[in-house]
């Protein structure tokens, strides 16, 4: 891990407090909080990769202080340690209780809390190495099929106003390995991947739906971007030439199928489901289009 890359919010009432940790932790960036309150307020704005929590301090004690970043999704992952100058086994069992992940005592010895930092930010690291694993496609580095529904469901639940769904899949692909071989066939896939992720809106959740087959999640005002947009995709892919193992150029083709959530809309399989009849017609009516639901 590169010392100096990582966040630490360091929240303590006592000025004298927040100088010491802030110079013990010169080799991190460090930003200061006088109170629960700037302390949720600064987790609200910043990346922050790890919590140093007084517990006594007026308005809000650092018990509330955690059950609360526990209580919202963007901060229930960041690590809390607590400092304090209590060490009743009370107040130990509490901030565990509470969400912390150790516990360490005022006065505390310096070397042993930059240990017990550099041991949480190294698990930090690891978690999400493996988070980022558990939820990408390896060949393609997009959101594997897991992930994809995850956020696409979260999407739907947030709104299905303006929400689409477009599913792509690559043209007798099958012909493409039989006549190339395999690692063809997956440098295809990689290079209609690349081209779909940089043509597509910054917040739409692009996917492997298996084989050679991905979905988008988009949400946009305007439908007419939307037919633009894919269109444009799709004539990028029909342009896109791959070279094969063996030197030989290939282009291939995709069809889309695209539909639009609208108030029959139940859920984002529906969605998908009327998307993918799309993508069926475009397979049966000549392929290289996109068919969009009405
Ligand atoms: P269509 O136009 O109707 O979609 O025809 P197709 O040949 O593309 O469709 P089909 O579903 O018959 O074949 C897809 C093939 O994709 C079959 C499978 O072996 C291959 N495939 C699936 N995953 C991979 C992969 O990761 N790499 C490679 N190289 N091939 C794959
Ligand atoms: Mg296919
Ligand atoms: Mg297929």
């Amino acid at each position: 891990m590169m010392v100096g890359t990582r966040t630490i919010l360091v929240v303590d009432d006592t000025v004298t407090n927040l100088d010491i940790l802030v110079e013990l932790l010169k080799d991190y960036d460090v930003i200061e909080a006088a109170g629960g309150v700037e302390a949720l307020e600064i987790v609200a704005e910043e990346e922050i990769d790890l919590i140093l929590l007084d517990i006594m301090m007026p308005v809000m004690d650092g018990y509330a202080v955690c059950r609360k970043l526990k209580e919202i999704e963007e901060s229930k992952d960041i690590p809390i340690i607590f400092i304090t100058a209590r060490s009743d086994e009370d107040a130990i069992e509490k901030a565990y209780d509470a969400g912390g992940v150790d516990y360490v005592t005022k006065p505390f010895k310096p070397k042993e809390l930059l240990a017990r930092v550099k041991i949480q930010l190294e698990h930090q690291e690891m978690i999400e190495k493996l988070e980022f694993l558990a939820s990408h496609d390896p060949m393609t580095g997009i959101y594997n099929r897991r992930k994809f529904f995850e956020l696409a469901n979260r999407k739907f639940a947030e709104s299905s106003k303006d929400l689409y769904v477009a599913m792509m899949d690559i043209d007798r692909f099958k012909k493409i390995n039989d006549t190339y071989g395999h690692p063809t066939g997956d440098r295809v896939i990689k290079a209609v991947t690349r081209v779909v992720s940089e043509n597509i809106d910054e917040g739409s959740v692009f996917g492997r739906l298996g084989g050679e087959e991905f979905a988008v999640v988009c949400r946009h005002s305007s439908r007419d971007n939307v037919v633009e947009r894919l269109e444009l995709i799709r004539e990028k892919i029909e342009q896109l030439e791959t070279r094969s193992a063996g030197g030989e150029l290939i282009r291939c083709t995709i069809s889309e199928g695209v539909a639009k959530a609208d108030e029959t809309t139940g859920n984002l399989d529906e969605l998908l489901q009327r998307a993918d009849e799309m993508l069926y017609k475009a397979k049966g009516s000549g392929r290289n289009k996109a068919i969009f639901r009405i």
